[in-house]
């Protein structure tokens, strides 16, 4: 029964997270008994590191258990200004970062304090799911720049730069990439950097995935052109931190104060415990790297072999340079990816997320972040599926 509110036109236009959607309902089968392999969550399958964990229990009994300034206890924004310009020769000082509950919150303070209605905002396409529908919360307009899995899903900055109009006013970028592990190359990076600068728009780069790279470089667009760059990141990937709920962002000050401005109003602060723990992250950070390096040589592996096997069954896979999802072709299975992705559940009890959310028609998604043994045996039930629907035909 719908209750006596009518809800807002915000709410009614927003479209529920279908990487969130998928992974709570594979959940809720496995909690039901049913045996589903979840491909779905884009989450490290490995503990946060020991380091991490006792850093917070150690808050935890200090007693640090209060609210913090809005823009993050004082010692995390300092290692986080160290670890910008250590790893990613940026320089931002700790006025200029701010520390967000994960990084959707730094992303979408920074879509509120940067956008108005009928901007518009370039995104390189497919993208992640929570990109323009936060854009587009704003009241923005989000404009997709395609990009093609024949390149790898590089991105063409002549591409991008045809798409800019007056009303133009971002570009949002993500490399790695979430859904195609695609690394742009410091000369796309470069070139894109000077779109910006040309045409005066702020680039918003989601840096996430930055330490999970395979056969490319991370480089920051930071680097390039400062002035117009807000650059994004979290604990979650790297170091396997998901739940903590750690984002970050480091840019121009004002756009930063914006920022902190409108924590203040909503969720005042990131948790103090968390902070804590990512400060351990930060602070010890050879301990850190050591533990990336396992999870990373894991990674490799597994993307190996879900790209061998999938192509091997048939589904075109290309191999992605970063992150830890793939982008299956699922036309052999079903020409819609809606119904292939249904299919693949209920058929072969793997949850996999349709490419429709991350405009890439006729795909699905399957994060690698999980054991081998599953991942074999995705792909055998991959193969049974495929002979059943084959011996159907
Ligand atoms: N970023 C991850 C994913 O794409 C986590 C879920 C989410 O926040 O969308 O699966």
């Amino acid at each position: 029964m719908s209750g006596p509110f009518l809800l807002s036109a915000r709410a009614l236009s927003l479209k529920p997270s279908s990487t969130v959607a998928v992974t709570s309902r594979a959940l809720e089968l496995q909690k039901a008994g049913v045996d589903v392999i979840s491909m779905s969550v884009g989450e490290p399958d490995f503990d946060t590191p020991e380091h991490v964990n006792a850093a917070a229990i150690q808050a935890i009994k200090a007693g640090k258990t209060k609210y913090t300034g809005v823009s993050g206890i004082p010692e995390l924004r300092e290692a986080i200004s160290a670890k910008f310009r250590r790893e990613n020769g940026l320089d931002y000082a700790p006025d200029a970062v701010t520390v967000t509950s994960g990084g959707k919150q730094a992303l979408f303070n920074a879509f509120f304090a940067l956008l108005n209605p009928g901007d518009e905002v370039l995104i390189p396409a497919p993208y992640w799911v929570s990109y323009p529908e936060m854009v587009a919360l704003t009241g923005a307009f989000p404009v997709a720049v395609p990009t093609h899995p024949a390149s790898g899903f590089q991105l063409d900055p002549q591409a991008l730069e045809a798409r800019v109009t007056p009303m133009t006013r971002m570009i949002v970028l993500n490399s790695p990439g979430n859904p195609t592990g695609a690394v742009f190359t410091p000369e796309v990076l470069k070139a894109v950097a000077e779109v910006a600068q040309r045409h005066n728009l702020m680039i918003v780069t989601d840096e996430m995935y930055e330490h999970l790279v395979y056969d490319a470089q991370h480089v920051s667009i930071g680097t390039f052109a400062p002035e117009h760059t807000l650059t994004v990141n979290g604990a979650s990937k790297a170091y396997a931190m998901t739940g903590w709920r750690i984002g970050y962002a480091g840019g121009p000050r004002d756009v930063i104060a914006a920022m902190n401005a409108l924590q203040s109003q909503s969720t005042s602060n990131a948790s103090s415990v968390s902070q804590y723990a990512a400060l351990a992250a930060f602070q010890q950070h050879e301990k850190t790297t050591q533990f990336i390096g396992v999870a990373l040589r894991a990674y490799r592996q597994r993307r190996d072999r879900i790209v061998e096997g999938l192509n091997a069954l048939g589904l075109r896979t290309p191999t992605p340079e970063g992150a830890f999802y793939v982008m299956a072709d699922t036309t052999p299975i079903h020409p819609n990816e809606l119904e292939a992705a249904r299919i693949i559940l209920d058929d072969a009890r793997v949850a996999v997320v349709p490419g429709t959310d991350f405009a890439a028609p006729g795909q699905v998604r399957l994060s690698y972040a999980t054991s081998m043994e599953n991942i074999e045996e995705v792909l055998r039930r991959l193969g049974d599926l495929l002979q059943q629907r084959g011996q159907e035909e």
